[in-house]
């Protein structure tokens, strides 16, 4: 089922990334001026509409490079629901650079490895960090956790919430007139985009939908108040079209997750113990520990999430900018999250940007922030294509229901991997390291 849904998304993919299509939506787009009379449009230099991971980490980028910013976000406050991200040692070089990376550091524990599990719970494979390829760090973090500690860094009044946008033109002199749901105004100088995977910026600016890859994912942060109980090690178990995996975050909390294929998204389910029950019925043979961390869970860190993900076909996807407007995060390329990577990319992608528009905006000169934004554009391009083809494939092949695909990979993993020691080329793709943002 899951080569076959690969297979049709993979034709959808190229039809839904048309340059036709992208042409329409500027077209649409190019005609429009700006009536709004200036008594009640507010002007702003830099503006980042979206106050996630990407938005909160380009404002301090920013802040630390002495560029000030204000955050759009649409929610009431900050987004503290949701679960937890493993972040790769890319995600902790852009942290560094940024200056939250110690604090964070003090709260979560280092993993010290990966065991690969199939089912029935026998081990495939177990490699440890520090044995050859000391370098890596790995550490998962509580989503609300990270968004709390970048916001109390920005200046107060840096993020205004209750602001949805909701219309987006360019003005004749290159700045961007931003409605939003609220009737508010701004006429923005500069605009970054971290709006997320449904981004109305991206949209704006001739990007396709992002597109449903055939699986979802639940999950869920667990609460153990007398420690938790499990080695420091990422545990991934894999079935057949469905797939599991934990991981401890803190001396007190163990994240997990439950991969399986769905055909269509379905409905959006929220009510939290109806997702626990289904979570649980999926993987009810499976191992104990596994039951018993999702029966430690409070039903309302559980969530359900259709997975998506969208190429940046080269020719063909519209650039990362238009005008003085940029995308960062999942706004630009949404991924899946099969190599753990869309966070650290966001967070990678903040810290190159606020590099290069720091330049620009010092040295004074329109012209040159976009240059600063294409630049930008080509160099992250480079990185972030190749990773969400990979994450992509390396789900194709993690959430295959077809048993011999399923024979072949877990005898690969336990053979061949074992003879190949090393993890390093595994993981070749958090080798990337941000400069320091201090000035
Ligand atoms: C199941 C799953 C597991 C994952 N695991 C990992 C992992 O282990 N490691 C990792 O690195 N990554 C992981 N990711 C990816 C990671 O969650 C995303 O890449 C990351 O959250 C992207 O951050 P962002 O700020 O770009 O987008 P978001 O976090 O979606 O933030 C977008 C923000 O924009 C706001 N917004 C949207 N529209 C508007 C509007 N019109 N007006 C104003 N504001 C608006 C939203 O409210 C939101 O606050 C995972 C993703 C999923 C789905």
């Amino acid at each position: 089922m899951a080569t076959t849904t690969s297979s049709f998304m993979f034709l959808k993919r190229i039809l839904t990334s048309s340059p036709c299509r992208a042409r329409i939506g500027s077209l649409r787009y190019s005609k429009l001026t700006i009536k709004a009379q200036s008594s009640d449009v507010r002007k702003e230099h830099v503006v980042i509409v979206g106050g996630g991971i990407a938005g909160l980490a380009t404002a301090l980028s920013l802040h630390r490079l002495g560029v000030r910013s204000l955050v759009l976000e649409q929610s009431e406050s900050l987004r503290t629901g949701g679960t937890s991200l493993t972040l790769s040692k890319n995600g902790w070089s852009a942290l560094d650079s940024i200056g939250v990376a110690n604090y964070l550091r003090t709260q979560y524990l280092e993993i010290q490895g990966i065991v690969l599990k199939s089912e029935d719970g026998k081990e495939l494979r177990a490699l440890n960090f520090k044995e050859k390829d000391g370098s890596q760090e790995l550490r998962a973090v509580e989503r609300r956790v990270l968004l709390e500690t970048l916001a109390g860094q920005l200046p107060t009044d840096t993020i205004q919430y209750s602001s949805r946008l909701v219309k987006i033109e360019p003005s004749p002199n290159g700045d961007t007139f931003l409605e939003f749901l609220d009737g508010s105004k701004i006429l923005a100088k500069i605009v970054i985009g971290c709006d997320g995977i449904r981004s109305p910026i991206a949209k704006w600016m001739g990007f396709s939908e992002p597109n449903y890859v055939g699986y979802c994912a639940f999950r869920g942060l667990a609460s153990y108040s007398d420690g938790q109980p499990f080695e420091l090690r990422v545990n991934y178990i894999y079935g057949k079209g469905l797939r599991a995996g934990y991981v401890p975050v803190s001396p007190t909390k163990v994240y997990w997750f439950v991969t399986f294929n769905s055909s269509s998204p379905g409905p959006k389910t929220t009510e939290p113990s109806v997702l626990k029950k289904q979570a649980k019925d999926l993987v009810e043979n499976w191992l104990p520990e596994l039951l018993n961390i999702m029966d430690s869970t409070p039903d309302d860190t559980i969530v359900l999430t259709p997975l998506m993900d969208r190429w940046l076909w080269p020719w063909i996807s519209p650039p990362v900018s238009r005008g003085r407007v940029v995308l960062v995060g999942d706004a630009w390329h949404p991924m899946t999250p099969n190599i753990g990577q869309g966070a650290c990319c966001a967070l990678e992608d903040a810290v190159v940007l606020a590099k290069k528009l720091a330049a620009a905006i010092n040295s004074d000169d329109d012209t040159s922030i976009e240059d600063a934004f294409r630049s930008y554009g080509n160099e992250r391009w480079l990185r972030i294509f190749p990773l969400t083809i990979l994450a992509n494939l390396v789900g194709s092949i993690s959430q295959s229901d077809n048993p011999l695909v399923c024979y072949v990979r877990n005898n690969i993993v336990r053979d061949r991997v074992r003879k190949n020691t090393r993890l390093g080329p595994l993981l070749e793709h958090t080798n990337f390291t941000t400069e320091s943002l201090q000035r």
